[in-house]
């Protein structure tokens, strides 16, 4: 591919020649595929999301749990055609869903590929799993591909954004984008057995020192989204890769985490899954091993 500019970093690179900002050649590395007990229990069920896990990302995050793959390059390069086949064969495993985390690099691949594999008889829910930075125009060739979008709402300030994750622009893309997720799918649909099946999970990390970020972050979806919105108010920060100075070298606190839940709730949220503060363990970290199925 030439000249991408598939991400709002729009740096233009041709990979087919070199990697983009985001690190990734023109196809795909995929780091680990397998059934994934990790992620909300609405998605990994009781048999697992089929979790595939690309190389390469648009952010450059100090605290990445994923820092491995995020700008390195592990596991088996996979054409759309082999991606299609990969998604068919998580699903003859059983898992409720193909869960495709930080997908966006490989975009101009994954079209393809979802149109083949739902051509060949993929019918589980697909899942967008994303750190949130996206062109609303990338988005808009996924509608009718993904069943639900899995977007991080990191931050709502510029300083932030810049300082932790490289991206001044950060909320001036997540925002629109995640409108159009949720102009899409609306807002998240069950099954009889509580699997996700279409709609739109807002995930946000409270971040050590950071509780203002939290409420921003809450602020935004309860004044633009719907008050059922399901939210992911997520605990398990943990200090990894280069979050080595203060706030971020140390994890969340229990009082921290209360004032973004407490806040949630004074809001009219009311969808939200929280999590356990034990939940902020390394060990949650999947091992990148190239591993597939
Ligand atoms: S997806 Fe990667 S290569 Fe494409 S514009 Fe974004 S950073 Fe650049």
């Amino acid at each position: 591919m030439s000249a991408c500019m598939q991400c709002p970093r729009r740096c233009g690179a041709d990979r087919s020649r070199e990697n983009g900002l985001c690190g990734a050649p023109a196809t795909p590395h995929v780091a680990r595929a397998a059934l994934h007990m990790w992620e909300e229990p609405c998605l990994s069920g009781t048999r697992g999301a089929g979790t595939i896990f690309f190389c390469g990302c648009n952010l450059d995050c100090l605290f990445c749990q994923n820092y491995e793959i995020s700008h390195g390059t592990i596991g088996s390069r996979l054409d759309a055609g082999e991606l299609a086949d990969l998604m068919l064969c998580l699903q003859g495993m059983g898992a409720h869903n193909i869960d495709l985390v930080t997908p966006t690099p490989h975009l101009h691949v994954l079209l393809p590929a979802l149109e083949k594999a739902k051509a060949s008889g993929l019918t589980i829910p697909v899942v967008y799993n994303t750190n949130g930075y996206e062109l609303v125009e990338s988005l808009r060739s996924l509608e009718g591909l993904v069943d639900i979008y899995l977007p991080d709402l990191k931050y709502i300030s510029a300083v932030a954004a810049q300082k932790y994750s490289g991206a001044a622009d950060y909320f001036q893309y997540a925002a629109p984008a995640i409108l159009e997720m949720q102009r899409q799918c609306g807002v998240l649909q069950l099954d009889e057995e509580g699997i996700a099946r279409r709609g739109l999970i807002v995930r946000h990390l409270v971040l050590p020192g950071s509780v203002d970020e939290a409420r921003g972050a809450l602020d935004f979806i309860a004044a633009n989204l719907p008050k059922d919105t399901r939210i992911s108010l997520m605990s398990q920060y943990v200090p990894c890769h280069r979050a080595v100075t203060p706030p971020l070298n140390r994890r969340l606190t229990r009082r921290e985490y209360q004032r973004a839940v407490d806040y949630c709730l004074s809001l009219g949220l009311t969808q939200v899954f929280v999590q356990e503060m034990e939940a902020a363990d390394a060990a949650y970290t999947p091992l990148f091993d190239g591993k597939i199925g």
